[in-house]
């Protein structure tokens, strides 16, 4: 269920056998990110979703400033979380205008450099418009802002549901007309409408879609000026366990497109859309490589410990919001043959939550060998507990 490479029984990070790439990398564990793969990912849906669909990267799910640049060169727009984040995108070719900053708790200090940045300002409330106005004056620009809207509805199936209900995000729907009249000052582009993450059904994806789009449409009678930009969010899964079956595109290029001639051009002439993706731009193209340092077996079970563990790929673990624990793929990554034995693989952490891989059938691997976790692409290294139990941190490349 991977796109990576075999030299023999060595699996290759784009063409590199795996084995050469960690004598380069000097240390294990490290990241590895496949640049072939984004590149391919992307050109896919380019050439999936309606050609006026603007497609921008949420740089949360890999900040990697390697990554993030080759990026810069393929999407139309980051989604940035914080300052340091849109350093990062700033740092890129990507023009300041198709740069946008969401997230609650934003302070002021933080939107006072997205102001002077020039990049759009995803207002999640009342006091964050409040604080942007300020900002504005204090600093003698116009800043272009849009409103991030908390739906009205709610989207089933989603790993993470963002949107819908009370929320911590966004500006409730019924709110954002009276907002729409505090706005005196600011550039009001458009809205932002993220329901949730990790969606797999293209059928839920695609009636949030069009829920989204009527939405938007409603707001927009509200807005001060023509709406110019509006953010539909994604949600776009990825598999990562074997009964995960891959997104079907087509039915949300489609849908995409009937709501682009309908309803999104005829209404919103001006509007740019966009649609946000982190993980299935990035997810699928990293590995998460460890070796094996010690191999025992207690009362008829066999562990393969390795040098990594969840301090570095959390999500692996199944502590990162899953609600049961399920293997991530995972392979010897110099041994890239049938099982031949029941192994479980744990991390070198001392607590009994470092679990890679629980019962997996693989070759019976050795001290020195090579575990690779794959879907480690996004939401890895960041959104893991690095200074759990002091180990050194890891490398990361891109290969
Ligand atoms: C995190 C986030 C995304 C990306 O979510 P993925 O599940 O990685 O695609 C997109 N938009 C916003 C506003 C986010 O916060």
């Amino acid at each position: 269920m991977n796109g990576f490479g075999t030299q023999g029984t060595m699996l290759t990070v784009n063409g590199v056998p795996l084995d050469r790439l960690a004598e380069r990398v000097g240390s294990t564990p490290f990241f590895a990110y496949d640049r072939s793969l984004i590149t391919e990912r992307v050109h896919t849906l380019k050439a999936a979703l309606p050609h006026d669909i603007s497609l921008g990267y949420a740089i949360k799910a890999n900040p990697m400033p390697a990554v993030v640049q080759h990026l810069a060169g393929l999407v139309d727009a980051f989604d940035v979380a914080s300052a340091l984040e849109m350093r990062v995108a700033l740092d890129t070719t990507m023009p300041p205008t198709k740069v946008s900053f969401a997230g609650p708790g934003k302070t002021e200090a933080e939107l006072r450099q997205a102001v002077a940045a020039g990049i759009t300002v995803e207002l999640e409330s009342e006091t964050e418009a409040r604080r942007v106005i300020q900002a504005g004056e204090r600093l003698g620009v116009r800043p272009r802002v849009a409103v991030r809207v908390n739906p009205d509805f709610a989207v089933k199936g989603s790993g993470m549901r963002m949107g819908g209900g009370p929320q911590q995000f966004g500006v409730d729907a019924e709110r954002v007309p009276q907002l729409l009249k505090e706005l005196d000052g600011l550039d009001v582009l458009g809205f932002h409408i993220f329901a949730g993450s990790q969606n797999l059904k293209a059928d839920i994806l695609c009636q949030a879609q069009q829920q989204t789009v009527e939405l938007a449409l409603r707001l927009a009678g509200h807005a001060p000026e023509p709406v110019r930009y509006l953010n539909i969010g994604g949600g776009f899964g990825i598999p990562y366990h074997e009964k995960d079956s891959p997104l079907d595109l087509d039915p949300i290029a489609a849908n995409l497109e009937t709501l682009m001639s309908e309803r999104v051009r005829p209404n919103l002439p001006d509007a740019t859309v966009q649609v946000e993706l982190g993980r299935y731009l990035v997810g699928e193209a990293g590995v998460y490589v460890t070796r094996v340092v010690d191999r025992k077996e207690s009362r008829g079970k066999v562990f393969v410990v390795v040098d990594g563990g969840m301090h570095h790929q959390l999500a692996a673990s199944g502590n990162f919001g899953q609600v049961i624990r399920r293997n991530y793929p995972l392979a010897i990554g110099n041994r890239m043959e049938p099982g031949v034995e029941t192994a479980t693989v744990v991390g070198c952490l001392c607590t009994p939550l470092d679990l890679l891989g629980d019962n997996v059938s693989l070759p019976a691997a050795e001290i020195g060998d090579l575990v690779v976790l794959f879907q480690a692409g996004a939401y890895g290294l960041t959104a893991s507990p690095t200074a759990f139990l002091s180990h050194p941190a890891p490398a990361e490349v891109l290969v």
